[in-house]
C-alpha cells in the first residue's frame, strides 16, 4: 500500500546537533522495568520498535551514580565502566535498523531514598517529596547540598555521559523533571538556596544550564545533548516579563541544549490515563516552547493518530512526535503510517497498565501488544508469528478479550479458527465496559483485534452462537478453547481481608446486574473491594443517572489499586465531581433494603448509611459451567476428534484485560507447538567489562 503523502512530513529528517534523526518518530525516555540486570530483555524490547521504524529509541532514567537509587523501583544505571556493556547490546540492537539511541541520564536528587546505597539524598535544600502514597513515602530525608556536592554532579554527569558515548549513544539528556534533582533546583519550594544557584529565576536556572553545558564538554562534538524539562507547574507561575516562568526558564535556555523534550510535572499528568485525558493533552503546557527557539522540540500526548502527529508539526507546536505508550502498543507503528497501513495500528489504549508494571517493578506488560517484554525471553514478534507446523480446526467459545487475541493470533499461524459468542456484538466484557465513563477508548482492544479477523479468509466469525457440548460435539474441532469469561459474585469481605459469605436480596447487585440493565432504585451503597476501575467507575456511572451513590471501600483510596495506573487521584476528582461520598476502610455487616451496615475494617465501630440498594464490586470468580459439562463428556468428545480442551482468559483465572490478551496470545502461541520455558536473562560477569580505562573520547 502506499502511504498518503499528507504523512510524508512524518518521515522528514531532524538534526539534533550533531546527529540526525532518520524521521520524526521519536520513543521518548520511558521506564521499561528493565534494569542493567536483564540486558538481553531490554536491548530486544527496544529493538522490536527501531525495527517498526521509530527514528529514535530512548532507554528510561538511568542513573549517573549512587547517590540516585530508586529501588526497589527499577531504573538503568551507568555508573561505572561495568555498566557499558549492557547498554552497548541495546545501541547495537537500535542501530542495526539505522535508528538513533538516547540515555536519560538521571539524578533523583530528593526523590530517591537510596535505599541500597544507603547515603542520605542530594537536594538543593534539604526539602524532602512527602508523598501521601506508601510506596514513595520514606523516612530518611534529604541533605542539603552545599557548593562542592553541586560540582561532583557536575562531574558525575560528565563521567556519564562519556560512558553513555562509549556505550554507543547518540543523544544525552540531562533531566529537570518530574520531581528529579534539576527540576528541584528550578522550583523554589525545593530551591531556598540563597547563594547563585537559588532566589531568581536565573539563579534557579543555573544548576541546570551547568548540567547541559558540561555535558556538551564532554561528548557534544558527537552526540546531541537533550534537556528534559518539565513545565506544568512553572507554567502555571505568572513570569516576571514573560506570561509565565515556564516561558523564562526557556527563554533562558533557549539556545543551550541540541533538542528540548518537555512534558508535565506529575506521573498521573504527564501520563494521563484515557479515562481522563484526551490525546495531546499536554498541548496547552508546551504549545509556547517552540516559538522561543531554534533547536527541535519532543513531546508526547499519546499520539497514535498521524492526522494529529502532522497536526503537531503542521501548527508548530512540535518537530518530533514524542511517543512512549504509543510505542509499546505498537512498536510499528511508523512502518504502518509509511506503508499506508494506518487500519493495522495496534493503538494504545491508554489504560495504564504499562506504568503499573514500573510501580510492580517488573518488566513492562502492555495490554494492547502482549509480546511487550517477551521478544528476548519467548521469541515473540510484535508483528510476525510462527507458522502453525500442522494447521488444526480450532473453536474458540467467547469472543472477549482472550478470545478475540486467541483467534487472531491462530489465525496468523495458519491455523482454522472459529470464534463464536453468544453476545450478537463480539467483545465479551468490552461490550459493557467501554460505555462507561472515560472508557470507550478502550474498545481498541475489540476494534484493533476485529478488523484484523474480519479479514482472514482462515477465520469465521460466529456471533450470537450460544454453544453447548452437543453443539461442541457436532462441530468436532480439532482443538477447543473455551474464552468463557467470568462473572461478578456477592461475596462480601471479613476484617481478615478474605472474601466470605455471601450476601443476597431482590437490592443486591453485583456489575454483571447493570450491564445487563437492571437498575438499582436509590439511594446506592456501592461496596468495592475489587479496587481496580470497575468500583469507581460504575459509581459515577450510576451517579450521572442521577442516582444519589455512596462508595464504600475496606481499601484506604476509592479504587486503591488505580495508584498504579496513575488514576488514583483522578478518579476521587472524579466522583466528587458527581458528588459521590467515598467512605474507605469499611466492611459490609448487612444491608436490610432500608440501611447498609458497614464496620470499620480495623476497630470493628458498627455505622450505617441509608440505602434501597447496594452494588457489590468485589470477588469474580469463572464462569466454568461449560468447562465442568465437557469434561464429564470427555469420551465423547475424544471419539468426535477433539484432542485438547483448554481455557484461557477470565475463565481460567479472572483478571485483568491485559491478563485475558496474555492469555489468549500464549495459548495460541504454544498450541501444536513444543513448549520451552521462556529464557532467563542474566546480568553481564566481572570479566566481561572489557574496557579497562575510563575511555571515550
Ligand atoms: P475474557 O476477559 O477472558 O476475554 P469476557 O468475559 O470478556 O472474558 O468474554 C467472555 C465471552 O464469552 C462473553 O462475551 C460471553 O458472552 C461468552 N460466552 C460465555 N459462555 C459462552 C457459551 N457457552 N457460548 C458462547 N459464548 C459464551
Ligand atoms: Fe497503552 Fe495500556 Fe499498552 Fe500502556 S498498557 S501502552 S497504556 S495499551
Amino acid at each position: 500500500m502506499m502511504r498518503d503523502s499528507r504523512y510524508d512530513i512524518l518521515f522528514e529528517p531532524v538534526k539534533i546537533g550533531p546527529v540526525t534523526a532518520p524521521n520524526r518518530f521519536y520513543q521518548v525516555p520511558h521506564a521499561s522495568g528493565m534494569t542493567n540486570a536483564l540486558p538481553r530483555v531490554r536491548a530486544a524490547f527496544r529493538e522490536a520498535k527501531a525495527e517498526g521504524g521509530w527514528g529514535v529509541i530512548c532507554t528510561g532514567a538511568c542513573s549517573i551514580h549512587p547517590t540516585s537509587d530508586d529501588a526497589p523501583l527499577p531504573f538503568a544505571s551507568l555508573w561505572d565502566l561495568r555498566d557499558i556493556k549492557a547498554h552497548a547490546l541495546m545501541t547495537e540492537a537500535v542501530h542495526r535498523h539505522g535508528a538513533l539511541a538516547g540515555v536519560e541520564l538521571w539524578h533523583g536528587g530528593a526523590s530517591v531514598m537510596n535505599r541500597v546505597t544507603r547515603t542520605p539524598p542530594l537536594s538543593p535544600s534539604g526539602i524532602p517529596w512527602m508523598a501521601t502514597h506508601v510506596g514513595f513515602m520514606g523516612n530518611l530525608k534529604p541533605r542539603t547540598m552545599d557548593k562542592s556536592d553541586i560540582r561532583d554532579v557536575l562531574r558525575w554527569q560528565a563521567e556519564a555521559a562519556l560512558r553513555a558515548r562509549s556505550a554507543g549513544f547518540d543523544i544525552v539528556y540531562v533531566y529537570a523533571g518530574m520531581g528529579y534533582l534539576g527540576y528541584e533546583f528550578l522550583m523554589p519550594e525545593y530551591n531556598h538556596r540563597t547563594d547563585e544557584y537559588g532566589g531568581s529565576i536565573e539563579n534557579r536556572v543555573r544548576f541546570v544550564r551547568e548540567m547541559i553545558e558540561v555535558t556538551k564538554d564532554a561528548v557534544g562534538q558527537h552526540c546531541g545533548v537533550a534537556l528534559r524539562i518539565s513545565l506544568e507547574e512553572l507554567r502555571s507561575r505568572p513570569g516576571r516579563h514573560q506570561p509565565s516562568e515556564a516561558h523564562e526558564v526557556i527563554e533562558l535556555l533557549a539556545e543551550v541544549p541540541d533538542l528540548f523534550d518537555v512534558k508535565m510535572d506529575s506521573s498521573p499528568t504527564d501520563c494521563a490515563p484515557s479515562r481522563f485525558a484526551p490525546e495531546g493533552s499536554h498541548e496547552p503546557v508546551i504549545d509556547f516552547v517552540k516559538r522561543m527557539t531554534k533547536k527541535p522540540v519532543v513531546g508526547v500526548g499519546r499520539f497514535t493518530s498521524p492526522d494529529s502527529m502532522v497536526s503537531q508539526i503542521r501548527r508548530g507546536v512540535l518537530d518530533l512526535i514524542g511517543g512512549a505508550r504509543p510505542s509499546i502498543a505498537d512498536p510499528f507503528l511508523p512502518a504502518k503510517i509509511r506503508e499506508g497501513r494506518l487500519d493495522e495500528i495496534r493503538e494504545c489504549i491508554g489504560c495504564n497498565i504499562c506504568i503499573s508494571s514500573w510501580h510492580d517493578g517488573v518488566p513492562v506488560r502492555c495490554t494492547q501488544n502482549p509480546t511487550a517484554g517477551e521478544e528476548w525471553r519467548r521469541g515473540w514478534h510484535p508483528e510476525r508469528v510462527r507458522p502453525a507446523a500442522r494447521k488444526s480446526k480450532v473453536l474458540i467459545v467467547g469472543a472477549g478479550p482472550a478470545g478475540l487475541e486467541c483467534a487472531l493470533t491462530l489465525g496468523r499461524r495458519g491455523h482454522e479458527v472459529m470464534l463464536a459468542d453468544e453476545a450478537e456484538e463480539l467483545g465479551g466484557r468490552l461490550r459493557f465496559e467501554t460505555r462507561l465513563p472515560g472508557l470507550s477508548a478502550w474498545r481498541r482492544v475489540v476494534e484493533y483485534r476485529l478488523g484484523r479477523l474480519n479479514e482472514m479468509t482462515n477465520v469465521s466469525l460466529f456471533p450470537a452462537s450460544r454453544l453447548g457440548v452437543d453443539e461442541i460435539i457436532d462441530i468436532a474441532p480439532d482443538h477447543l478453547v473455551l474464552a468463557t469469561g467470568a462473572r461478578w459474585t456477592k461475596m462480601l469481605y471479613s476484617p481478615l481481608e478474605i472474601p466470605v459469605g455471601q450476601i443476597d436480596g431482590p437490592g443486591v447487585f453485583t456489575p454483571d446486574d447493570i450491564a445487563d440493565g437492571r437498575i438499582p432504585e436509590g439511594p446506592v451503597v456501592l461496596f468495592d473491594f475489587d479496587n481496580y476501575y470497575m468500583g469507581g467507575v460504575l459509581a459515577e456511572h450510576l451517579a450521572g443517572m442521577g442516582l444519589d451513590v455512596h462508595y464504600v471501600t475496606p481499601a484506604g483510596h476509592a479504587s486503591a489499586w488505580t495508584i498504579m495506573s496513575n488514576e488514583l487521584p483522578l478518579v476521587h476528582r472524579a466522583l466528587t465531581r458527581r458528588g459521590v461520598p467515598v467512605t474507605t476502610l469499611r466492611t459490609v455487616a448487612g444491608f436490610d433494603g432500608e440501611a447498609v451496615r458497614l464496620s470499620h475494617l480495623f476497630t470493628g465501630e458498627v455505622t450505617q448509611i441509608a440505602a434501597r440498594s447496594l452494588v457489590i464490586v468485589g470477588l469474580r470468580s469463572p464462569r466454568d459451567e461449560l468447562y465442568r459439562e465437557l469434561t464429564a463428556r470427555m469420551a465423547e468428545l475424544k471419539a468426535a476428534g477433539v484432542s485438547s480442551i483448554e481455557r484461557i482468559g477470565d475463565a481460567l483465572a479472572p483478571g485483568a484485560i491485559v491478563h485475558a490478551v496474555y492469555s489468549g496470545h500464549k495459548l495460541a502461541q504454544e498450541l501444536g507447538q513444543e513448549v520451552r520455558p521462556a529464557r532467563r536473562d542474566t546480568p553481564f560477569g566481572e570479566e566481561e567489562f572489557a574496557p579497562q580505562t575510563e575511555a571515550a573520547e
